[in-house]
């Protein structure tokens, strides 16, 4: 189907009451709990804090696929979007994609690998330990509850599930990289075998079918070799990895647009896989996918008057999780000339004085509780979800 078609038809299968960036696992395992039978559910074991992982796996088919997300635990953008891809399975009114996934594959997905994080809104496990700086060490049990999962199940293909922050444009363009993409090496120099090749054809095909519906918004992640990282790892040990990474749209901090074109990756990664259609893909289309840059702040104010002299700032808003609501708080991140970077909002003060706090003087990385030019207040804030 086509991707405009599918996001005109979002409504039919989103799962609205899963939304916004902090989510409830509650919610997540419920939803996992009442699928049909032909989807199995398991506990795979359990996190530092002994809450239980599962897994889900169905269909039949010789293509074995196995997805995890949140394994960073503040990162929920595709664990919606994987939500709604087992949705559109359930709900599909012709049956075209869901019979061949079931006929053609084997889909075994981790929808929240680190709940734990999950819950405290953190990046880390409980232990602090970042997940995926831990593939090959396997100090942590979401990371050896993982690596048992890939042993026992041998994927063909790995679709690796992440948020990125909003700092990234795709290229050295003014677009945000909504979606971002790498085929991980699997060793230091880089090399591009018969493993990879496969994960940066399915990238090509993916990007072909966003660009129908975000021009310019995809970016691609550079390559530098970790086998401490979850991708390189298991693309060295034979799988055909994919990152995925949920970046930002224009106005949507919870993420609920960005999480639409996750959704189309994943159904067409499938369809691609399903049909083989990505071999034609030629890899030199791969390096022309724009690499991710930090080029955007959340705020610009240009030409504000600062002590005395004609200046940029910039503002990134920091998550904080407070009382199970995420707030986000305006800090401020540089004064001077930003000129070459983008914001997701510009304001332009036209050489009135910026106060932050109600001082004149201010520090960098101050917290912006108020804000004002010419002692009229301006509002940054942005609703919490
Ligand atoms: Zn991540």
């Amino acid at each position: 189907m086509e991707a405009q078609q599918l996001l005109n038809n979002y409504s039919a299968f989103k799962v609205e009451e899963i939304k916004g960036r902090y989510l409830s696992y509650e919610m997540i395992v419920d939803y996992l709990k009442n699928l049909p039978a032909y989807f199995n559910l398991k506990i795979e074991g359990t996190s530092v804090l002994s809450e239980n992982i599962y897994s889900i796996e169905f269909g039949n088919g010789p293509k074995k696929i196995l997805m995890w997300s949140q394994m960073h635990g503040n990162e929920s953008t595709t664990t919606k979007a994987v939500l709604d891809l087992l949705e559109y399975i359930v709900t599909d009114q012709n049956d075209d994609f869901k019979n061949s996934v079931l006929e053609f594959c084997t889909i075994k997905i981790i929808l929240v690998l680190n709940p734990d994080g999950l819950k405290n809104y953190t990046r880390v496990n409980a232990k602090d330990v970042d997940l995926n700086r831990d593939a090959s060490n396997q100090t942590q049990p979401e990371s050896q509850l993982l690596r048992k999962v890939f042993d026992e199940f041998q994927p063909e293909y790995a679709f690796n599930l992440h948020d990125q922050r909003a700092i990234f444009s795709a290229g050295k363009q003014n677009r945000p990289a909504t979606v971002s993409f790498l085929a991980p090496a699997y060793n230091e120099v880089r090399d591009v075998n018969e493993v990879r090749e496969k994960a940066m054809q399915i990238i090509i095909a993916m990007n072909n079918y966003l660009q129908t519906v975000i021009p310019g918004q995809v970016g691609r992640y550079d390559d530098s070799f970790n086998i401490n990282c979850v991708g390189d790892y298991f693309q060295n040990r034979g799988a055909s990895t994919i990152l995925f990474e949920a970046g930002h749209f224009a106005n949507d901090y919870d993420r609920e647009e960005t999480r639409k074109y996750i959704f189309l990756s994943l159904y067409y990664g499938l369809v691609e896989i399903i049909t083989s259609d990505y071999k034609n893909q030629n890899i030199s289309d791969y390096d022309k996918i724009p690499e991710n840059e930090k080029l955007f702040y959340d705020i610009i104010i240009k030409n504000a008057e600062v002590n005395g002299a004609i200046k940029d700032v910039v503002i990134q808003y920091e998550e904080s999780l407070r009382s199970n609501r995420l707030h986000w708080l305006p800090k401020l991140q540089g004064i001077g000339d930003f000129a070459n970077f983008f914001a997701h909002k510009t304001l332009n003060a036209k050489n009135k004085i910026l106060r932050i706090n109600g001082v004149k003087n201010f520090e960098n990385e101050t917290y912006i509780e108020e804000i004002s030019l010419n002692n009229e207040i301006i509002s940054i804030k942005l609703t919490n979800s």
